[in-house]
């Protein structure tokens, strides 16, 4: 994909999908809402920032073991091979939305421009990469 074909590639995709899958798929600001809902109601207040920022390290731990034993070259304890990868991506976006919430951060916007910028930046860079050929 060329760099300025994103927008394309993203209306293409949207064509693409069924109308069923087009709702089902959470925009980045609705989970920032639901988190913040979430936070509201159960979790009576957001955690000071520097407190997400350690949570989030540990989330990021979690995801390691998983990928280190299970994909990578650690053996996989047996206490260990029930824990669902998926769930602890989930705990670290969980925890980067809380610190997009509570720092003002429009993460959608964000998410956006930084497709943007990679594609753009990207655009010959990986192709260009020997070691992905
Ligand atoms: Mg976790």
């Amino acid at each position: 994909m060329k760099a300025g074909t994103w927008g394309t590639f993203k209306q293409q995709r949207m064509s693409n999908t069924k109308q069923s899958e087009v709702r089902n798929q959470v925009p980045v600001a609705e989970l920032q809402t639901e988190v913040d809902q979430w936070i509201n109601a159960v979790g009576v207040r957001y955690f000071e920032p520097l407190t997400n920022m350690a949570m989030l390290s540990e989330e990021v731990g979690e995801v390691a073991r998983i990928m280190a034993r299970r994909y990578g070259e650690q053996s996989e304890k047996e206490s260990d091979k029930a824990k669902d990868l998926g769930e602890e991506l989930a705990d670290v976006l969980f925890v980067v939305l809380c610190l997009a919430n509570q720092t003002g951060t429009d993460l959608q916007g964000a998410w956006e421009r930084r497709m943007v910028a990679k594609t753009a930046r990207d655009a010959q860079r990986h192709k260009d990469n020997p070691k992905l050929g």
